[in-house]
């Protein structure tokens, strides 16, 4: 629900995702190695050292600038922020102030109401250096002593500043995640590397002073602490006090935000112009930029190309590696399985992968697509398939040997018993030794026999009692059989007993 008092605006970094630094040729690929393995003199800040602007990085803004609808300055001045702390090597960082990339933009999100879109403006984006990373022996508080690690100092990012516009925590949450795809499908930022994003959020509740929440390093962080914020803003003017205008942090771990020192507070970062570069005259490559198709376009062409529901292109598009799979499971495939896909990845296969912590990148659509297939040519049920699915994500998840969508249906015994017998219900009665009876079959007879208080219910009009005696059959059938066929046999076997 959408509270008119809440007012929040965010600051957003991001990670450009280069080859190589912002002002140095050390490979921005540093995850997986050691601490202190990609520096050299330009980013380890030593006297004497000068930075050569990354072409790629400013381009890669520059495509974020023209998706986000900024107009991009003439020309880009970079500045000095001198601060003293030991994540910064110079003890000052080479960042964008009076002189941004680009100014005054827009991103479209849904609005709380669902009555159409909104936009939020966006008020600048500039681009910076990152600073390197503390680790942290023991906690921040009173932890021994802290490593520093300069592998990511000089990794270049993008600050995209909104404008207050956004008036709910689930608002912000809807602008993070357009901001993540549109990113992501411009090809210049990939959300699944870790710290890659940022964000600072300021909140405040309509006629109080604002508060700052720092450092929020996921997406599900920042909807948590704006949450935790309006609660607690909330909380005390309902008790007759004031919010204090002042930066928080935010401790992921305990869900809460909570005063930071005063000391961090108060910056003079006495900002002037870079000397060691030259302002850059950037409006001569904007009109070079092409832009890739953006998630908007491609929600309208799910749409139209295959029929999707507005609900199911606005999940499947809401993210790049998605909607990517989404259109190889659908490839060559018949016009019956843009449908079936579209549900199957939408309603099921999201809550699955996010259930056991995986991403869609460890699922191949070929064997998907073979599962869609058995369902679709009628050879298990939707309930079937489910576990199927079930079982080949905890396949991969636990890195066991692939097994076909086929195998793993035939090894649970779980591929469609169809039963076409002229007088099924007779089927139980006739049963001989030796014989290997229809499941099915055997177990309508058999639950008719087990639940007579049942039947004798059904016959006196209670309805109820037929879903009764449905459920035990699926049960001893493991959901094996179709529901609609059950039904149909039930019906009939009753109505011979009866007789
Ligand atoms: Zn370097």
């Amino acid at each position: 629900m959408t509270d008119a008092q809440v007012i929040v605006g965010l600051e957003v970094h991001c990670q450009l995702d280069t080859q190589s630094k912002l002002f140095c040729g050390c490979s921005t690929d540093y995850r997986s190695d050691g601490p202190n393995t990609h520096v050299c003199p330009v980013c380890l800040g030593l006297p004497g050292s000068m930075p050569v602007l990354n072409k790629k990085a400013i381009e890669y803004a520059m495509r974020v600038a023209k998706a986000l609808n900024c107009s991009v300055t003439d020309e880009a001045e970079f500045s000095r922020k001198n601060y003293f702390y030991p994540d910064l090597d110079k003890a000052y960082q080479i960042t964008q102030y009076d002189k941004p990339l680009a100014k005054g933009g827009y991103v479209e999100i849904e609005a709380d109401e669902g009555s159409g879109g909104k936009c939020v403006q966006i008020t600048r984006i500039h681009v910076e250096e990152d600073p390197g990373r503390l680790v942290h022996m023991g906690n921040a508080e009173r932890g021994r002593y802290s490593l520093v690690d300069y592998n990511r100092a000089g990794i270049p990012l993008i600050e995209i500043v909104s404008e207050p516009d956004m008036r709910s925590p689930k608002e912000a949450r809807k602008f993070l995640n357009k901001l993540r795809a549109t990113l992501e499908y411009l090809g210049v930022f990939d959300s699944e590397k870790e710290g890659s994003l940022r964000v600072d959020a300021n909140i405040s509740i309509a006629g109080s002073e604002r508060v700052e929440v720092k450092n929020i390093s996921s997406y599900k962080g920042v909807e948590k602490a704006l949450t935790f914020e309006v609660t607690r803003q909330k909380n005390l003017l309902r008790r007759g006090r004031t919010v204090k205008r002042e930066t928080r942090h935010f401790l992921e771990a305990r869900g809460i935000t909570q005063s930071a020192r005063s000391k961090e507070q108060e910056h003079d970062y006495r900002y002037f112009p870079e000397p060691d570069l030259r302002p850059v005259n950037v409006q001569s490559w904007v009109a070079g930029i092409v832009l890739p198709e953006l998630p908007d376009a491609r929600r309208e062409r799910f749409m139209a190309q295959y029929g999707c529901s507005a609900n199911h292109a606005r999940t499947l598009t809401g993210e790049l590696r998605l909607a990517n799979f989404y259109e190889h499971v659908v490839a060559s495939g018949q016009k019956g399985l843009f449908t079936l896909a579209a549900t199957w990845i939408a309603d099921t296969l999201i809550g699955e992968l996010n259930y056991r912590n995986m991403t869609i990148d460890t699922v191949q659509a070929a064997p998907f697509k073979k599962l869609l297939e058995h369902i679709q040519g009628d050879e298990c049920t939707d309930k079937s398939g489910v576990e199927v699915l079930r079982v080949m994500l905890d396949t991969i998840k636990q890195g066991l040997p692939y097994e076909t969508p086929l195998a793993i249906l035939d090894r649970l015994n779980l591929r469609k018993v169809s039963v076409n017998i002229t007088r099924p219900f007779a089927y139980g009665i006739t049963l001989k030794s030796g014989v290997e009876p229809n499941p099915i079959m055997k177990a309508l007879s058999e639950v008719l026999t087990e639940q007579p208080r049942a039947v004798e219910d059904f016959r006196k009009g209670k309805k109820e009692a037929f879903n009764f005696l449905i459920g035990h059959v699926m049960k001893k059938t493991r959901g094996r059989a179709d529901p609609k066929e059950l039904n149909r046999l039930l019906v009939e076997a009753l109505k011979n007993r009866e007789a």
